[in-house]
């Protein structure tokens, strides 16, 4: 394929720092630019991302990852139930425990690795709002907040779940509302530890809804305490029917006191008290949606990550996903005959993992948060096929995400 084009890329997160990598290493003498609306914040971003240790080996095999990235071990996954109400219940009833081949990483560790792997021939633009896109003849267009235009022979849309490529590509397709949402904390490990068991990831369960919780590596040495709380809300607390989230600081008293109801009537005390670490002004909630693009190229504009489909976050793939994504672009980039053949070929190749990953996270958002689950009730025995039923499809795709 010729050299010296222009790759434009929207978002310069996760999907996008490994897209203009996968497009600067694929095609050396182009010129790569990644438009980015926010301005450094997202170095910060201190949340934790679990990765399937198969999945993640696929991607340093890939030139993605390194096994460098700290991580924190989870040597089993642990579910917890509350089943005698009351301030003796300490944990609740332990249900099940299996092993759990997931590490835990710092999400500003992940993004900073795959940033600073970027070349020279890279240029990132911060505070770069992208307004719209648009097909051409030869490629296409953005505009961007100050009125400008840039052209492109290729267009990588990584720019999220309310993509302005996406939107280019196909009108007034958006993520669904799931019915549910959840409040995310982080707090220092330290002032939980000593009231866990150790190594564990994290489940407790209560009817439409459970508490998913594990440490992650900070930047200083530390150890986070990261925490996600799923839940069903009654439709009039707020409107979340149009893809949105509601950052720290902003979440309204409703949602808190909601939350602080929901931990004391269906919680067992420790893990409310786990939760009640992070300050109410620090915690922050993101309504669950989830999506599928028609498909993933259109002209020469292509979607990766959450631009293309978003899964629900209990398949634990969203990140692997869109790494995956420009994974795959990268390997089909040399036998392609052109832009358009590759965009065909990333296309055929991307749109069926990507909606097995969306499938298989419904199905599992279905029966722990949807379906009213009497968890208490479980013992190992029951549990274990309940669940084994849910984790994977028969294509083998499975929660982490499907092999590359
Ligand atoms: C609660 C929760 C837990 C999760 N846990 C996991 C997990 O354990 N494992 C896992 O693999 N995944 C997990 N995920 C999913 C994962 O976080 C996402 O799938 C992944 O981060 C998506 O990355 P992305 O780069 O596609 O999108 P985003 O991270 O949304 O990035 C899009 C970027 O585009 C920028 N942008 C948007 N619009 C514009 C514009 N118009 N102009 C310029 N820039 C723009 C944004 O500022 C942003 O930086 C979880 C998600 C949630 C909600």
């Amino acid at each position: 394929m010729v050299g010296g084009i222009r790759i434009g890329v929207v978002g310069g997160s996760i999907a996008g720092c490994a897209g203009a990598l996968a497009a600067a290493r694929a095609v050396p003498d182009a010129s790569v630019v990644v438009f980015e609306r926010s301005s450094g914040e997202l170095r910060d971003r201190g949340v934790g991302i679990g990765i399937q240790q198969e999945r993640f080996r696929e991607l340093v095999e890939a030139g993605f990852l390194d096994p460098s990235l700290p991580s924190t071990i989870n040597k089993a996954r642990q579910w917890y139930a509350l089943d005698k109400p009351g301030p003796d219940s300490g944990l609740g009833k332990l249900i099940a425990s299996h092993p759990f081949p997931f590490k835990a990483y710092n999400w500003g560790h992940l993004y900073r690795l795959l940033h600073d792997r970027l070349p020279s021939q890279v240029d990132y633009r911060e505070d770069t709002r992208v307004v719209s896109a648009a097909a051409s003849e030869s490629g296409a267009s953005v505009t961007l907040a100050d009125g400008s235009i840039e052209h492109f022979d290729l267009l990588l849309g990584a720019d999220g779940y309310r993509s302005v490529v996406r939107e280019a590509m196909f009108p007034g397709v958006v993520p669904d509302y799931a019915g549910y949402l959840c409040w995310r904390g982080i707090s220092d490990f330290a002032q939980v530890e000593k009231l866990l068991p150790p190594e564990a990831f994290f489940t407790i369960g209560f009817p439409h809804g459970h508490l998913v919780s594990y440490p992650i590596p900070a930047d200083d040495g530390r150890v986070l305490y990261n925490w996600v709380l799923y839940s069903m809300i009654p439709p009039d607390l707020a409107d979340l029917r149009t893809a949105t989230s509601i950052p720290p600081g902003a979440v309204s008293d409703t949602l808190l006191d909601f939350m602080d109801a929901l931990l004391t009537r269906e919680l067992p005390p420790v893990w409310a008290e786990t939760v009640r670490k992070t300050a109410r002004e620090d915690v922050f909630i993101q309504p669950i949606y989830d999506f599928e693009a028609p498909a993933h190229a259109e002209h020469r504009m292509l979607l990766l990550g959450d631009a293309g489909a978003v899964s629900r976050p209990h398949a634990g793939a969203g990140a692997v996903k869109a790494m995956q994504d420009a994974a795959t672009l990268l390997r089909l980039w040399p036998a392609a005959t052109g832009l358009d053949d590759l965009a065909a070929r990333y296309d055929a190749a991307r749109r069926p993992a990507d909606h097995a990953v969306v499938a298989l996270a419904r199905r599992i958002g279905q029966a722990q948060v949807l379906d009213a689950v009497d968890w208490a009730a479980f013992e190992q025995e029951t549990f274990m096929p309940w669940l084994t039923a849910q984790m994977e499809l028969p294509d083998g795709t499975e929660i982490g995400g499907r092999g590359l």
